[in-house]
């Protein structure tokens, strides 16, 4: 423990931000991080409980506490005081795979289990973690490590998300040959197609991407495994495979939009967002929102990102239709969380842009099935030339399971408490096991799934199982 008595000398002040109106006409990340000395500080605040429930991740009637990688919290914001970074960097790197990702984007379920939380603020562990990490490879002390030797063992890891990304490291750390097939046309999944870049910068995926090709794993995009040739022949090929495909089946709107244009679903929307403005690209599946009245349907993060990049794009007006009421969302104190995409919105039409307890009843369409506008079960009618579903999502693909010959629900089956399919040496992991889930589960899931894949593999493991 650093400071016996920073929590009652320092208050809790997280990363700022960048003003909203200043920072909703660029793409660039909006966290700005605290002084040296004032980041020691937040380390000083840990307490070292003797329990400490910010690092035992565990779910409990439903809902997830502390850590689902059981970082080692107290132990580096001890460090993050005492100033000492080498060592802080290998207490974090021994049980997290990408701290740089769940440093900026982690909900921080384990701020939820802080003990300072109960009286007071909770330290804040998701912005000490980031700087540790960003630290590191500003100092470049994150070089690539390759493994001393290899075992002779091929892995094929399908999908690049976080769930993939973090099997490939562990079992290439282990001495297995690690090759990651994804069908998109850069690796990184939602990391990089989903989350927008001022939230996670793409530049911080490819910084990965890269270290990990110098570690000596090998990505091959542009490869669609649904294709049941490619799958065949990835069976052959590999002593084992791990499917981690996410969960991107869209949950349908329920309305008939068959022949309107100007209806499309949030990652879809998303998608072509970074593709336009972080890959330079003008051909893309979704419209801009450039200059038009937008409707989002939804809450949660891919909402929030859709409000953030209507903005970004210079759309006339934005709003957020969510079907529950807004008593739902309230939090102890009874006030409205405001996400970063709301502030924004705020800062730019002086409004929030959502309201609660409706929903979309009918879309109006002009000449040629152009969307016009929505009508709302209100009975308003709002202007509307771009509908975006970020209603969730109800599964897996079903393409890649039947192409694997594997089980599915909603999401792959697995044997109970193994990552394991029906198929000999085909296991699967991350949101296509779990279902819609978070980056920090999906990394969980893949360091669970890369443990049981090694001990598969050569008959034992010492790779830590977050899960299960
Ligand atoms: C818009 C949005 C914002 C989000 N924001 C947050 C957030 O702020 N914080 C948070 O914790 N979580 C967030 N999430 C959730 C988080 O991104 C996911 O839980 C996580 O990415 C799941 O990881 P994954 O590796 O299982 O799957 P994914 O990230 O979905 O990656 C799956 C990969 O598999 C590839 N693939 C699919 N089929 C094939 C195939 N047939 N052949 C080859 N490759 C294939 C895909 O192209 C993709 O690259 C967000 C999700 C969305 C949609
Ligand atoms: S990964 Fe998420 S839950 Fe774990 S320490 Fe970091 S912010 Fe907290």
């Amino acid at each position: 423990m650093g400071k016996p008595t920073g929590f009652l000398e320092y208050t809790r002040r997280e990363d700022r931000r960048r003003p909203p109106a200043e920072r909703v006409r660029d793409w660039e990340e909006f966290h700005l991080p605290l002084p040296e000395d004032q980041r020691r500080e937040q380390g000083g605040r840990c307490m070292n409980c003797g329990v400490p429930f910010c690092q035992t991740g565990t779910v409990y009637e439903g809902r997830a506490f502390g850590c689902p990688l059981h970082n080692l919290i107290p132990e580096w914001n001890d460090m993050v005081f005492s100033g000492n970074q080498g060592h802080a960097l290998s207490r974090l790197l021994k049980t997290s795979s990408f701290p740089e990702f769940t440093g900026r984007v982690c909900p921080a379920p384990c701020e939820g289990a802080c003990i300072c939380g109960i009286y007071g603020d909770s330290v804040t562990v998701r912005d000490n973690e980031l700087s540790i990490i960003e630290a590191a490879f500003a100092d470049r002390r994150m070089r690539p490590r390759r493994p001393p030797q290899r075992s002779g063992k091929k892995v094929c890891v399908v999908g690049s998300g976080p769930a993939g990304l973090a099997a490939a490291d562990q079992l290439n750390r282990r001495g297995h040959l690690v090759t990651v097939v994804e069908r998109a046309e850069c690796p990184g999944g939602l990391l990089m197609y989903g989350i927008p870049n001022m939230k996670l910068p793409k530049s911080v995926v490819r910084r990965r991407i890269d270290l990990m090709s110098e570690e000596g794993v090998t990505f091959v995009c542009g490869v669609d495994a649904a294709e049941r040739a490619v799958a065949k022949r990835l069976l052959a090929e590999y002593d084992a495979v791990i499917l981690c495909c996410g969960a991107g089946e869209p949950r349908p709107l329920g309305l008939d939009t068959a022949g309107v244009t100007g209806v499309c679903c949030g990652t879809e929307y998303l998608k072509s967002a970074v593709e336009r403005a972080q890959l330079g690209r003008e051909e893309t599946a979704a419209p801009s929102a450039a200059g038009l009245d937008v409707v989002i349907v939804g809450t949660g993060d891919t909402a929030s990102d859709c409000v953030a990049t209507a903005l970004r794009q210079g759309c006339r007006s934005v709003t957020q239709l969510v079907r529950r009421p807004r008593e739902d969302y309230l939090d102890s104190a009874g006030a409205l969380p405001l996400d970063y995409a709301h502030e924004e919105a705020l800062a730019v039409t002086g409004q929030d842009p959502r309201r609660f307890s409706v929903q979309v009843k009918r879309l109006v369409t002009g000449e040629n099935g152009a969307l016009a506008g929505v009508v709302t079960t209100d009975d308003d009618t709002l202007p509307c030339q771009l509908l975006i579903a970020a209603t969730g999502f109800s599964g897996c693909e079903r393409a890649v399971c039947d192409a694997f010959g594997v089980e599915r629900d909603k999401t792959v089956r697995t044997a109970p408490g193994s990552f394991a399919t029906n198929v000999e040496k085909v296991f699967a992991a991350g949101d296509m096991r779990r279902g819609q889930s978070l980056v920090v589960w999906a990394i969980a899931e893949g360091r669970s799934a890369a443990a049981e894949v090694d001990r598969y593999l050569i008959g034992y493991t010492n790779l830590a199982r977050p899960i299960g």
